[in-house]
């Protein structure tokens, strides 16, 4: 906490706010509403140095074992860690990996990776935002060069910025990023509209940069109106979700208003984007969320659409209709969206 309150403040510290208890209470809701019992667990494995390296450079990956093996140390940019981080990132990103093999093998339709920690604003030259190695990058490089998957969309709905993601394929053709995050949050001033890749990689990433407040109108018409045309046109092999959950309404990190029941809208149209164009092959990989009150209840409304199972578990954050009524597009969220749109013509 060092990194994001001044020392001074900590006159009575409070955990971080990455911690596993978000994770653990989602797992646990999906146990206690019986739907776990009609999911297919995937084992997760480490990932093996050869993945690392497909994003990280050789020097960042050699110094994140040796710290971690010693007394830990920080990944760059607010991204401590303790002892033996290298083999639980290592395990992050290998569950990913996991899961899209599960997907591509044809032994789940399709699957959400529940990990830590968090991958999306690590990048080659090394962490950052509580991230250590690239999850879903690590997965879609898996993907491409293990598996011969030509194309891979990476769609980041976090409310940060996936700017590790962006910076692996800044120049590569093959995997169209796509990330929806809170304007200028984190990094600062990362994730600019303007952003959209170099060399032969021109167009093949997307930003859309949302003001502060958005909540359910603006995110579906983000998806309505950039994402998903933007993947029509690129036309992957198989869509990976980089599933933050700290765009919640209830996230101390993030200033957006999404709801659990948005969260479900979300996926049901990921998987139908999946489904129009690469035979549903779809991976949600767990990313940020900081209400470990209100990440369960997210997190459960995606698995239930993943799994087509309603549990019949009430959101109670949702039995207050003033709270969730749904507002109209606002002015400048759509001002926004377009902007961004109008960059999907640029996808080759
Ligand atoms: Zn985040």
């Amino acid at each position: 906490m060092a990194d994001t309150l001044p020392r001074e403040a900590l006159f009575e510290p409070e955990p971080s706010l990455e911690s596993g208890a978000a994770k653990r209470r989602l797992h646990h809701l999906i146990d206690a509403s019986g739907l776990l019992a009609e999911l297919t667990a995937i084992a997760p494995r480490l990932a093996v140095e050869r993945e690392l390296l497909r994003v990280h450079d050789p020097a960042y990956v050699e110094r994140i074992r040796a710290e971690s093996a010693d007394r830990g140390g920080d990944a760059g940019g607010s991204s401590p860690f303790g002892r033996w981080t290298f083999e639980i990132a290592a395990l992050a990103a290998g569950g990913c990996v996991a899961a899209v093999d599960a997907v591509l093998d044809g032994r789940v339709r399709n699957a959400y990776a529940l990990v830590r920690p968090p991958g999306h604003h690590a990048g080659p030259a090394g962490g950052c935002g509580y991230c250590v190695f690239s999850n879903a990058a690590i997965a879609a490089l898996h993907l491409r060069d293990q598996r011969g998957v030509d194309r891979v969309a990476i769609l980041d709905w976090d409310v940060h910025h996936g700017n590790g993601t962006q910076a692996t394929f800044w120049r590569d053709p093959s995997v169209l990023t796509i990330s929806l995050h809170q304007e200028d949050l984190f990094p600062p001033g990362s994730g600019t509209v303007a952003e959209t890749g170099a060399g032969p990689g021109a167009g093949a990433t997307l930003n859309v940069p949302l003001p502060a407040g958005s909540g359910r109108a603006a995110y579906l018409a983000a998806l309505e109106r950039v994402a998903l045309p933007a993947l029509e046109r690129f036309r992957p092999d198989f869509l990976v979700v980089a599933s933050g959950l700290d765009a919640s309404m209830n996230d101390p990190l993030g200033r957006m208003n999404l709801t659990s029941e948005c969260f479900g809208l979300m996926t049901a149209l990921a998987m139908e984007a999946a489904g129009a164009l690469c035979g549903g092959r779809l991976v949600l990989c767990h990313e940020g969320g900081y209400s470990s009150a209100y990440v369960p209840y997210c997190g459960l409304a995606i698995v239930e659409r993943l799994a087509g199972v309603a549990t019949g578990v009430v959101d109670p954050w949702l039995t207050d209709e003033r709270r969730v009524r749904a507002l109209p597009l606002r002015t400048h969220e759509a001002a926004a969206i377009d902007r961004a749109a109008a960059n999907v013509a640029r996808i080759g």
